[in-house]
């Protein structure tokens, strides 16, 4: 394990002295520290503190020498907390968190220490104003895309390799907004997912998707892949949009597949798996999503309430030239299908790797080879199509 980050001090020891220069703050792990201030030679205890507090924090705030002391009461395990650490988490946060902390901290530093150096990030708040303002300007066109009804469906078959029929589709959204263009659901959907708004664009894809697939198919088993967000699974009552969409395309619910990612379930996995278990229970099927970039994620799998693994695309773009990615794709065909679930590859773009993935037992295979998304009507003339392989 690596130690750099932690550390030990025997009850009585100084962790630093008033005056001293400071470069990082402290999380307690174990033990006690006591913070004292000492003036006319005098020193007074001004706090105690325990496991899991934090001190030391504001000479990484004002830049400035320690304002008080810290000698520990006890022994003591420490966690230390640098400049590069805080930094690298605002630049990970949302902007507007972002922006409002830095707006606070700086004028929290004017107030304790005018004219203190080294700022946070120094010269980052013109990009994080920008950065903010555009979320924002995102956020509320997404509110009015919403009320306007700019979103659509798009559809890309789902392609059994067995008789390369059309087994099912995965719908996908799409946003036309009138001041934007087109715009690509990699841009807007985090900004949906940071405000929430996810939860009603999501509760709208689910019964579009839902009374799609009923006038599509009516009957027969052709399914429809819907996306989940985390949103849709951790918020309250996370199964009723999708029951009510399902209710009211009349549809059976094993025709329906939710997609979720890897990253998504990390957030809380055991209520995430409850969640699915769930909806299964309800005869929905659940497939995870971009099987292979997140955690991955063989300890947990036989855990998951799953019926299929979509495998990501950076693996299936290698199996024809690359033998690793290849015997690591067909080893993941294997083992989900020991384990009762059924395969798809995805963003298949070539001949070659249909014949791969065939020879590898795969049963779905989805990928600009056979279709981009495309509209409603044009995916209902998909179903009663037959593709051929192009020749080697
Ligand atoms: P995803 O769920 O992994 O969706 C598959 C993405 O791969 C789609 O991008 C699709 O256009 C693209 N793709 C399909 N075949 C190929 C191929 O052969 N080659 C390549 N290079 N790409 C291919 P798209 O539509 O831009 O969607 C991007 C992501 O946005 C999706 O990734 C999904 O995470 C999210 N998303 C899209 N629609 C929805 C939705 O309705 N709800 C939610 N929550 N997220 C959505
Ligand atoms: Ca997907
Ligand atoms: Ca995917």
């Amino acid at each position: 394990m690596d130690n750099r980050f932690l550390r030990r001090v025997e009850a009585g020891e100084w962790i630093f002295r008033e005056g001293d220069p400071g470069d990082c703050a402290f999380v307690i792990e174990s033990g006690v520290v006591a913070i004292i201030y000492e003036h006319d030679g005098v020193a007074e205890t001004i706090a105690h503190l325990g496991a899991g507090e934090l001190f030391g924090e504001m000479a990484l705030i004002d830049g400035r020498a320690r304002s008080a002391s810290a000698r520990a009461a006890t022994d003591l395990r420490l966690r230390t907390v640098t400049f590069e650490h805080l930094n690298d988490r605002l630049g990970s946060a949302d902007p507007m968190l972002r922006l409002m902390l830095k707006a606070m901290l700086s004028r929290y530093r004017d107030f304790l220490a005018p004219g203190g150096q080294r700022p946070l990030e120094p010269d980052g708040h013109d990009h994080d104003r920008a950065a903010m303002r555009d979320r924002l300007e995102m956020e509320q066109d997404l509110v009015l895309a919403i009320e306007r009804s700019e979103f659509q469906l798009v559809y890309q078959p789902i392609v059994k390799l067995a008789d390369l029929s059309t087994g099912g589709f995965e719908a996908l959204l799409r946003w036309r907004s009138p001041q934007r263009g087109y715009v690509s659901p990699a841009e807007f959907v985090p900004a949906a997912e940071a405000s929430g708004l996810i939860v009603p664009i999501g509760r709208w894809i689910l019964r579009e998707a839902c009374a799609a697939l009923a006038r599509m198919a009516p009957r027969g088993d052709v399914f429809m892949n819907i996306n989940l967000s985390g949103r849709q699974i951790t918020g309250a009552g996370p199964g009723e949009d999708v029951t009510a969409a399902l209710r009211a395309s009349g549809l059976p619910a094993r025709r329906i597949k939710l997609e979720v990612t890897e990253s998504l379930l990390m957030l809380d996995f055991e209520a995430a798996i409850q969640v699915l278990a769930d909806l299964r229970d309800s005869g929905f099927r659940i497939a995870i999503d971009d099987f292979g970039t997140g955690y991955s994620s063989l300890a947990y799998l036989h855990r998951l309430p799953v019926d299929t693994l979509k495998i990501d695309r950076s693996f299936i773009g290698r199996i024809v030239d690359d033998e690793p990615s290849r015997k690591i794709v067909a080893a993941l065909g294997n083992l989900s299908q020991r384990l009762g679930m059924d395969v798809v590859a995805e963003g298949v773009e070539t001949a070659a790797q249909v014949r791969a993935l065939r020879e590898m037992g795969f049963e779905y295979a989805q990928g600009y080879y056979f279709s981009r998304m495309v509209p409603e009507a044009e995916a209902t003339t998909l179903l009663s199509r037959n593709w051929v392989l192009d020749p080697d």
